[in-house]
């Protein structure tokens, strides 16, 4: 992810230079022209999901025997960057590689044959339903539930603010498998909500951000779920999955917090060189250029560090405290820049049309989703507390 060449990041060769602009080709040609009506309707058109199948942008980390190129999540995040680069959060990926993590990981063959070939070729689009109305740091309170019948589970309960609640084909659910708050409880179900009695979607919630992107809660009615749905052949095996898989997520939002920073900074470079305040332009006062100067020394450490943490994922060797890190200082980070940025527009930043007044509203609900920022605070303090003990 070396947009200005300032970081020379040890994962990026030259396929990595290739894809990207093969990505930012794709982007500019087929995804800038409809990120205005995403917005207003409220989710990316599934049309663009496959199309971004056939470019090969979601199976980057899929076997080739599912329909991938097994290129690796270096390549993922190449996708995750450039899709905010361009201020763009109707278009979930981030979801939908953090859903084929958890079946490439997990899956039993059947599983994988099953799903990952839709995934990667944009047919299915995945969500990942943990939240629940009483129950969203603290997800061992969940109380979504299954009981085992003659042949799978009947599922019973509801999860709340699912990206990709109305549209998804296919939802990982976390539900318990044992009464309590032990450890162990937990199972992960694939549910194929495209043929699903019992379940019921909520409308599309209203958000003060990302618009374009449809969230919504979910309702379990006695939902029959076959032995084949169980993630994995093991039941209990759902907290133990959840906090391997989290590192990934969570770096997935840092990633997105990055893109959206460089787009942030490139816009308001542009806006303060024509924009003219007491007969000057407005990049030649001052508080701009160290407003701007600030903000890019910030993203090019948070560059450096992204890039160290996207060559452990690859490696599979990053942990719970660092993708935390990741997580808490990329979307911390972006709140900061992208509200500084809104202030040098003026009252252009304020209008909802503007790109820099979107990445604005978007740039919310980063320290509140997938893991709240107190919540990465919390995790990084656990393992300073290991480190030291
Ligand atoms: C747009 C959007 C999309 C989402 N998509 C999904 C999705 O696809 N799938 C999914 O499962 N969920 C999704 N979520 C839910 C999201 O992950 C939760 O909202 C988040 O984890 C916080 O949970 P909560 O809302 O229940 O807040 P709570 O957990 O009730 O937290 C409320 C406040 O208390 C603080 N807090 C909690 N625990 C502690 C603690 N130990 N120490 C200090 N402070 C604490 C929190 O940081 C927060 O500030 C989405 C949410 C939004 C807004």
């Amino acid at each position: 992810m070396q947009p200005t060449g300032v970081t020379s990041a040890s994962w990026f060769t030259e396929e990595h230079t290739q894809f990207q602009t093969s990505v930012r080709g794709f982007f500019d040609r087929e995804m800038t022209p409809l990120q205005d009506r995403w917005r207003t309707q409220g989710y990316a058109d599934r049309s663009f999901w496959q199309r971004a199948g056939e470019m090969g942008l979601l199976g980057a980390a899929a076997p080739e025997e599912f329909g991938g190129t097994d290129a690796g999540k270096s390549y993922e995040a190449i996708v995750l960057y450039e899709t905010a680069l361009k201020g763009e959060t109707s278009w979930s990926f981030m979801i939908q590689t953090v859903v084929l993590h958890y079946i490439l990981a997990y899956g039993t063959e059947a599983q994988k044959t099953k799903w990952i070939p839709g995934l990667v070729d944009g047919s299915i689009v995945g969500a990942i339903a943990m939240t629940e109305p009483d129950c969203g740091s603290d997800l061992l309170a969940m109380t979504s539930s299954v009981q085992t019948v003659e042949g799978g589970y009947r599922l019973n309960g509801s999860k709340t603010y699912i990206t990709h609640g109305t549209t998804a084909d296919l939802v990982i659910v976390a539900a318990r498998t044992q009464p309590g708050r032990s450890g162990n409880a937990l199972s992960l179900f694939l549910l194929d909500a495209r043929d699903c009695d019992g379940l019921t979607r909520g409308p599309a919630m209203a958000k003060i951000g990302t618009p374009g992107s449809d969230t919504s809660d979910l309702f379990f009615d006695n939902v029959y779920l076959s032995v084949g749905s169980l993630l994995g052949s093991e039941p209990d095996l759902g907290f133990p999955q959840l906090m391997t898989q989290l590192p990934w997520e969570r770096l997935v939002l840092g990633i997105k917090a990055l893109g959206a920073i460089d787009c942030a900074i490139a816009s308001t470079v542009e806006f303060a060189q024509n924009r003219s305040v007491f007969g000057k332009r407005l990049i030649d006062m001052q508080n701009t250029r160290f407003k701007l100067a600030e903000a890019k020394a910030k993203a090019e450490m948070l560059r450096s560090f992204m890039n160290d943490c996207i060559a452990a994922a690859e490696a599979n060797e990053l942990d719970t405290a660092t993708a935390s890190m990741a997580k808490l200082m990329g979307a911390e980070l972006q709140n900061q820049i992208v509200g500084e940025c809104v202030q040098l527009f003026g009252g252009a930043g304020f209008m909802s049309e503007s790109l820099i007044a979107r990445l604005y509203v978007d740039a919310r609900v980063q320290t509140i989703y997938g893991g709240a920022s107190e919540i990465m605070k919390e995790l990084i303090a656990k393992s300073l507390d290991r480190e030291h003990g």
